[in-house]
């Protein structure tokens, strides 16, 4: 049974105007994603900033209320748990954010950053048990625990990255979403942090939702990954199958982006026309139309059904119905 089954999730935002607030219309941040996470399994979910990507992980957490959909985490869906029963949920079930410091309340120190969440699960009866466990959090992290008396803004941010994730491992977790954990770091910082979380999933057996718009962040730490338009999947693949022969054409043209290290095996690149249409009025037929250099008529009218080409690889395009 995989950890996690996320079916025809979906969270639409109303547009509100006017004096009374009357609902115009919706924004459809999220429309119908499907994905599913095995123990221990990294799933890559990808696309362009505001293809809703990170309102699904927020979504698949209930940090914001799903409109529609089923969330299974481990066989039980938590959108019918009521209050005490998701917040112990929620134990096995954390996040990491983009933006450590934004992320780290900057009057704790770091002992009183990693506590927090300890003492909301009620997980340590006496103060010497908690910092006991916040010095080990820091070295399994690679930060000195004689540091912890320290404030967030007294470490870089590749460190304070690294106190976000040892937060998150405070209440030891099953499943972390990471949420474009290390697009607000430095190149060099970057795979630091990206190898940190595959030492910690191989140590501890843990399962990531790893966010990024980047498919060369998530190519090597991810078994499979998601493609996300305007709200949608489009294409969910094992990761060596994706980037050696991706299908859709928006996945193509993310991967022609992504910097190859053999010279002679450069790819064209592809460079996608116009902007991200908005997610209040997508295009009719398949969304990414108006922007696709493979466009037929049919294309405009019909959405495309969502198909298993290969096994395991599905994707939702006229091409290969
Ligand atoms: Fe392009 Fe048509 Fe496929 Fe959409 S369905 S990606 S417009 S070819």
């Amino acid at each position: 049974m995989p950890l996690l089954v996320v079916r025809d999730l979906k969270k639409h935002f109303p547009i509100k105007k006017g004096l009374i607030q009357r609902t115009v219309g919706h924004v459809r941040a999220v429309d119908g994603v499907s994905l599913s996470v095995d123990k221990g399994e990294t799933f890559g979910l990808v696309g362009e900033s505001g293809c809703g990507k990170s309102t699904t992980g927020r979504s698949i957490l209930r940090l914001i209320e799903p409109t529609e959909g089923e969330i299974l985490f481990e066989g039980r869906d938590i959108r019918k748990m009521g209050t005490a029963e998701m917040r112990r949920m929620r134990r096995k079930m954390q996040i990491v954010f983009q933006d450590p410091y934004a992320s780290l309340n900057p009057r704790y120190t770091v002992r009183q950053v990693l506590e927090e969440p300890m003492l909301i699960h009620n997980l340590y009866s006496s103060a010497a048990e908690r910092k006991k466990r916040v010095s080990q959090l820091m070295e399994t992290v690679g930060l000195s625990p004689s540091r912890m008396e320290r404030y967030p803004h007294e470490f870089s941010g590749g460190q304070r990255q690294r106190i976000g994730i040892a937060r998150a491992l405070a209440v030891d977790p099953k499943l972390i979403i990471a949420d474009e954990p290390v697009s607000a770091l430095d190149v060099s910082v970057q795979s630091q942090v990206l190898n940190l979380l595959d030492d910690l999933q191989k140590e501890l057996g843990l399962a990531y939702v790893f966010i990024a718009h980047d498919l060369s962040v998530v190519k090597h730490i991810s078994d499979r990954i998601g493609v996300m338009y305007l709200g949608r999947m489009v294409e969910l693949s094992p990761a060596d199958d994706l980037y050696s022969d991706p299908l859709h054409p928006y996945s193509q043209a993310l991967l022609s982006a992504v910097p190859v290290p053999d010279p002679e095996a450069k790819r064209e690149r592809i460079i996608l026309q116009g902007d991200l249409p908005s997610p209040s009025k997508p295009p009719t037929g398949c969304p990414f139309h108006p922007r696709c250099k493979d466009a037929k008529d049919i294309c405009k009218t019909a959405v495309p059904t969502w198909e298993e080409i290969r096994p395991n690889h599905f994707v939702a395009c006229h091409l290969y119905a």
